[in-house]
């Protein structure tokens, strides 16, 4: 099912000569994932996490043509085995201490440099595959029927907006917006006061498909490039009032954030999982959507964890708060059939195309993916450590993802941080 084979660059005894990658619990030589960096003054251009520093890739391998451009796309772009190829040589560059001398110069401290968005983003589609959030939210709305009756044949999603996605570390200002509670008989226009995040894994579409031409879903991995942290900011209140009859606009459109690190399909390839078996009684899907070899395949065995800073905890030095830790396996469909489904009514992937699985809440309160869920749509306020209460997100508010992948043997890979900071509204 997988294109993207086991081999010497996940082998749990490879080393690095690189200070501090080994053990690193992010970025260990198993991992090497892309993104694009700057240092102060210079282009952005593409470059290769190892441990905390950065490899500037088009420096340390200048024949490669799809390392040259300011964002991934053409890497993306490539056929997988020509990724996987430029992998082993990128694994066989940092593990063997011959090529110390000539590539150190191209190492560079992350602490010294800017990460940008990975890729131009022509097009940014999120889904709503946790099953466990959307029971949740729709329980809040319609106690004895959370779930609509098409969740179960199609995996439900909505076209978002591309311009407004931004990597870590930029603050996310609050939306202005339509508020209408149901306490009032008209809507004002104001600030947002049911600011959320949500908890979400991003994928990067690789090779994309022609308009027209859709593929199955026994080649739906060969379509994708890598995957991300993404935190789809949601304002509860704009989206109450707005999102009937067709769904999720400025409640969502102002800002989505990124982690800047690309996580390679082919890096993933240890920490796969069957996908759990449908409940009883669930509908079997369509034919077009089922594929044998991804359900025993399909899932990812990856730890989410969402963690909080207050400005008060900051101020005191309290560390961040975790609010919540949970596995990504609690998608109702797969990777492959949320791309397989996107593109089967001849809908065009691109290269460099972001895709939101959809909040990812684990079946028990600890691993709730949005504090819509956590404080009971606001009812029940969360206490933080310093006593301090949230339902939902404060100005000065600052929110961490974080994930890591792990399986039996293999050397446990992270995803990096996806934080933002909540700044006032304009
Ligand atoms: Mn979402």
């Amino acid at each position: 099912m997988t294109p993207y084979p086991i081999d010497e660059t996940h082998d749990a005894g490879r080393t690095s000569w690189v200070p501090g990658a080994d053990g690193h619990s992010d970025f260990p030589i198993q991992n090497l994932p892309w993104g694009i960096f700057s240092l102060a003054g210079e282009a952005p251009r593409a470059g290769v996490a190892i441990g905390e520093l950065i490899l500037d890739a088009r420096a340390a391998m200048p024949d490669v043509a799809a390392l040259s451009g300011p964002t991934l796309n053409l890497l993306f772009a490539l056929d997988p085995s020509e990724r996987i190829g430029l992998r082993r040589r990128l694994s066989a560059i940092l593990s063997d201490p011959a090529h110390r001398e000539s590539v150190t110069a191209h190492l560079h401290r992350a602490a010294d440099c800017t990460m940008h968005l990975p890729a131009a983003i022509g097009d940014y589609t999120d889904f709503y595959v946790g099953i466990h959030h959307a029971n949740n939210i729709g329980r809040q709305f319609r106690p004895d029927n959370p779930l609509l009756p098409n969740y179960k044949y199609v995996p439900i999603g909505y076209h978002g907006r591309a311009s407004s996605i931004r990597p870590s570390g930029v603050p996310v200002t609050r939306p202005n917006g339509q508020r209408k509670p149901p306490s009032e008989d008209v809507p004002s226009f104001g600030p947002c006061r049911r600011l959320d995040y949500e908890l979400e894994l991003g994928i990067w579409i690789g090779q994309g498909n022609d308009l027209g031409r859709p593929f199955p879903i026994g080649e739906a991995q060969r379509h994708i490039a890598g995957y991300c942290l993404l935190n789809d900011w949601s304002a509860r209140d704009l989206q109450a009032w707005e999102y009937q009859p067709l769904g999720p606009f400025l409640a969502k459109s102002f800002q989505t954030s990124i982690s800047p690190w690309v996580v390679t399909a082919e890096a993933l390839a240890p920490f796969h999982l069957a996908q759990p078996p449908r409940p009883e009684g669930d509908p079997q899907p369509l034919p077009y959507l089922w594929d044998e070899a991804d359900q025993a395949s399909g899932a990812l065995a990856i730890d989410l964890d969402v963690h909080i800073r207050t400005r008060a905890m900051r101020a005191s030095g309290a560390a961040p708060h975790r609010l919540s830790h949970g596995p990504a396996t609690s998608m109702y469909w797969t990777v492959a059939q949320i791309v397989t489904h996107h593109a089967s009514n001849g809908c065009n992937l691109s290269p460099g195309d972001l895709i939101g699985t959809g909040t990812l809440s684990a079946p028990t309160e600890d691993g709730f993916g949005s504090l819509m869920e956590l404080s009971r749509g606001g009812a029940k306020p969360l206490t933080l450590p310093d006593g301090e209460t949230r339902t939902f997100l404060e100005d000065g508010d600052e929110i961490t993802l974080s994930a890591s992948a792990r399986a039996s043997g293999f050397v446990s890979i992270g995803f990096g941080e996806c934080r933002a900071l909540v700044a006032p509204a304009s």
